[in-house]
């Protein structure tokens, strides 16, 4: 991934891209809040990682400018900020996430990677959830890169469990999300689709569980997944 990485203390800068750099991102450092200004405007990246405090421009106008231009590149605000008004004028400005200096590269490590996530996730509009991964855009189910055949409505019901996977779904939640599906609704009953899904997904590690009195629930399959 390509990462600008913006910080006018040396020190801190060199450590923050041999840290980037090892988890084998592309790194461009400017110290400076014009240039990042303009490496913004110039390229596109994966993500930004932001000081504040910064010469010529601080760090809150290069985010403004950012998304003033509509781009949703995700921006990781590196700060000594401790006050929580600051914070949440870094988020109403389009912050994604804050990292309190000083801090632990471990701790850059992981948020960097959440939100790399997030944004692959947002942009390919996927959920992935163990060797699960439904591609909403194409209304398709994947297990281990093989394609799972389900109806749409099948499709439907899935989706609602594994976007609240470890949660118990109703019964009446899932006929909600049927209501108003035109062909015969007495051959296509919860119980018929749920029993369709739990065979479907037989090899998928996971386990979708009826609870009694209250509905359905996506459970990852005992000694399946670590
Ligand atoms: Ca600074």
């Amino acid at each position: 991934m390509r990462v600008l990485l913006v910080e006018d203390d040396q020190l801190l800068a060199d450590a923050l891209r041999l840290a980037l750099s090892q988890a084998a991102h592309q790194v461009d450092v400017v110290d400076d809040g014009e240039l990042a200004d303009q490496a913004l405007r110039d390229a596109s990246y994966d993500l930004a990682v932001l000081d504040i405090g910064l010469p010529n421009m601080n760090g809150r106008d290069v985010l403004r400018r950012l998304r003033q231009r509509n781009a949703g590149t995700p921006v990781l605000v590196l700060s000594a900020l401790e006050r929580l008004e600051d914070r949440v004028e870094l988020l109403n400005l389009g912050a994604d996430d804050f990292l309190q200096k000083p801090f632990h590269l471990s701790e850059l490590d992981a948020r960097v990677k959440a939100l790399l996530r997030r944004a692959h996730r947002h942009a390919k509009n996927e959920v992935e959830l163990g060797r699960i991964r439904l591609d909403m855009d194409a209304r398709r189910c994947f297990v281990d890169q093989v394609a799972v055949d389900l109806t749409a409505r099948e499709f439907a019901v899935l989706e609602l469990l594994l976007l609240r996977a470890g949660r118990v779904i109703t019964r009446s939640q899932i006929l909600d999300l049927l209501y108003g599906w035109e062909d015969n609704q007495a051959t296509n009953t919860v119980e018929v689709l749920v029993y369709r899904l739990r065979k479907k997904l037989d090899f998928s590690g996971w386990d979708l569980k009826t609870i009694r009195g209250m509905g359905y629930l996506l459970e990852v399959h005992r000694g399946s997944i670590g």
